[in-house]
């Protein structure tokens, strides 16, 4: 068989949570594109039905969308449950959720820190652990954690240290199931993205009047988009990347070399 029917993902039941915009939204198009079935999970479930639409019309696939918080065990639980229900398996999650807080260490409330460890960082654990008991029923399958370039480095001039705490847990979260789960045939890996342009940095009245200042320090000098992140996630989603566990992908236009 060639590379390229290898990496079909034709048949496959797969989630994303923060599925209905920016990143997610773009690993749930490429997925389906790719041919397997998708349920778009987020809080936002108007963008997550309008998403699903969207990505069932422009591909021969079963989309479906779910209101779901992901810091909350009930909610993970039922989304498992629901997917079971329309899908029968699940062979891949992304637990891809995520937000941002820019506010200077000695001023962040220890709500305001929780509340980022909570849906980064617990969030990932919650979904993966939900996804990872079915995978293990089912023989095996693969969950892919939305980390960041800044489990790596500290990005300037913002402050964002529960942030870059939460994204540093992911990856290392995401090293330990892998280890865990290796025998049982689950996989288990993480994307690191440098600045893409989202609603999370685009729309963000903290972040978007810094968007100059890390470009000129970019080395590629821009921003990545969402797609740019697509084919590294239908490769992990797959079975060529069979030998593909404990692994994090960064993928930043080379920003955290400098
Ligand atoms: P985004 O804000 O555009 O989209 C995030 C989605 O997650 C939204 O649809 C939102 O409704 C949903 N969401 C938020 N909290 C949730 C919760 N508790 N339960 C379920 N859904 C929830 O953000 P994005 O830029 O697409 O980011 C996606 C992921 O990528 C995040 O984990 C983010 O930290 C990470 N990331 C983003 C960038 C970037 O520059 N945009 C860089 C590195 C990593």
């Amino acid at each position: 068989m060639k590379i390229l029917e290898k990496m079909s993902l034709r048949g496959k039941k797969i989630f994303v949570t923060g599925g209905a915009r920016g990143i997610g939204k773009s690993i749930a198009s490429a997925v389906a594109e790719a041919g397997a079935d998708v349920a778009i999970i987020d809080i936002d479930i108007e963008e997550a039905l309008k998403t699903a639409d969207e990505i069932c019309k422009e591909n021969d696939v079963k989309t479906m969308a779910l209101k779901a918080d992901v810091t909350n065990p009930d909610d993970v639980n039922n989304m498992v449950e629901a997917i079971l229900a329309k899908f029968g398996r699940i062979d891949v999650a992304f637990c891809n959720a995520g937000i941002c807080m820019n506010i200077p260490a000695e001023e962040m409330t220890y709500d305001q820190w929780k509340k980022v460890m909570d849906v980064n960082l617990n969030g990932v654990f919650l979904t993966a652990q939900a996804a990872g008991k079915v995978m293990i029923k089912q023989g095996g399958g693969s969950i892919i954690n939305t980390a960041s370039m800044s489990a790596h480095i500290v990005n300037v001039p913002q402050p964002q240290c529960s942030y870059n705490a939460s994204k540093a847990g992911v990856v290392q979260l995401t090293k330990s199931l892998a280890v865990e789960w290796a025998l049982k045939n689950v996989r288990v890996n993480s994307i690191s993205p440098g600045y893409i342009g989202t609603e999370l940095t685009l729309n963000s009245p903290s972040l978007k009047p810094l968007i100059e200042q890390w470009n000129q320090m970019a080395p590629l000098k821009r921003m990545g988009r969402p797609d740019e992140l697509q084919a590294i996630a239908v490769y992990l989603a797959g079975d060529t990347s069979a030998f593909t566990t404990g692994a994090d992908f960064v993928i930043d236009g080379a920003f955290t070399c400098i």
